[in-house]
């Protein structure tokens, strides 16, 4: 399958003003050096604790910022160089759907008007092509058409997460981003949402980028996943490699967080995880887990491991694992 997305090295740096001083300036590493493909039809879970750097890799991917250093590509075009029609174009082919159906809909506009909006502003006039992209849109979300005219106002939270869903979807897109898209939803409503997702994804041709804290959910829609920690990819994996047969002692403490597990290949008392993680203003050295980690030894005080196959496509930035040379004539084995 052809990569769509691809990140090389890419970091981004917040500077904020020292509390306590006139002049100094604290740099936050909010994203270290992330490197990974994403290809069409993938659907690819970005996962980690809040402050691990995934709401600043969203806004990344989705050029609401620009990268402090290293490369986005989308095709092999560097997105941070679009301008113009190029940028126009990258708007409509990357949807985000957010994360607050309470939030992000105007309460005073109703459905098809909101979704007209896009194609609006992407340059569609004639109202009656207009209406019945919208319809058609509505229907494949699970949309009545009777609610064309109504107010977001009486839906409920998974109809109006519909709408998020059908706003992105109207332009017809790539790729969709979604944010912690079901946070906000019951569990039936949440598997609900995930089956129509399996279903656009067909229809629509979508490749799907899951930004969530969810590991269950995660667990069922992604296909690859990229767990997070400080700011930095520390394990990249298939699904099943992700969930049964983790590499890293993180992935292995949040995995052991999680309710039921049907097979574990690894001692989940081995890896319970216990405090905070350390202030990105002030990264460890050596491994930036070692503090939490209960099998850090002397090489992780002062070395900082870098992503180690572990097999085709698996990776994690351990030095406990130790790498599998990939098979010879794998498209992408030594290369997140
Ligand atoms: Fe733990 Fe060391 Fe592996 Fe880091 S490199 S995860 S501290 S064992
Ligand atoms: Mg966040």
């Amino acid at each position: 399958r052809e990569v769509v997305i691809s990140l090389r090295d890419v970091s981004q740096i917040y500077r904020v003003k020292k509390r306590d001083s006139f002049a100094g300036v604290n740099e936050v590493r909010a994203v270290r050096d992330v490197t990974f493909d994403i290809r069409r039809g993938d659907s690819f879970g970005i996962v980690g604790e809040s402050g691990c750097g995934k709401s600043t890799l969203m806004r990344l991917l989705s050029r609401l910022e620009l990268p402090e250093s290293g490369e986005l590509l989308c095709h092999g075009g560097d997105i941070g160089k679009l301008r113009g029609k190029g940028l126009l174009d990258f708007r409509k082919r990357l949807q985000l759907v957010l994360q607050d159906p309470f939030g992000s809909l105007p309460p005073r506009t109703a459905v098809g008007r909101m979704l007209e909006e896009p194609l609006r502003a992407h340059g569609w006039r004639d109202r009656k092509v207009i209406r019945e992209r919208v319809l058609k849109v509505m229907g494949d979300v699970g949309l009545a058409p009777e609610l064309y005219e109504e107010l977001p106002l009486g839906l409920s939270a998974g109809q109006r997460q519909r709408i998020n869903v059908a706003r992105a979807l109207v332009l017809d897109p790539e790729i969709l981003i979604m944010d912690e898209t079901l946070s906000a939803l019951d569990q039936t409503e949440q598997f609900k949402l995930l089956d129509l997702f399996q279903k656009l994804q067909r229809e629509y041709d979508l490749t799907y980028i899951f930004i969530s804290h969810d590991l269950a959910m995660v667990r069922k829609v992604c296909n690859r996943v990229a767990v997070m920690y400080l700011g930095a990819v520390v394990e990249l994996a298939e699904n099943e490699r992700l969930f049964f047969d983790p590499g890293h002692p993180y992935t292995k403490a949040l995995l052991s967080a999680m309710p039921v597990l049907e097979t574990r290949r690894y001692q989940p008392e081995d890896c319970l995880l216990d405090g905070e993680p350390p202030s990105p203003i002030d990264l460890p050295t050596g491994c930036c887990f070692k503090t939490r980690c209960p099998l850090a030894f002397d090489k992780c005080d002062t070395i900082s491991p870098s992503l180690m196959a572990r097999g085709n496509r698996n990776f994690a930035a351990c030095h406990l694992v130790t790498s599998q040379a990939a098979p010879p004539n794998s498209q992408s084995g030594g290369q997140p």
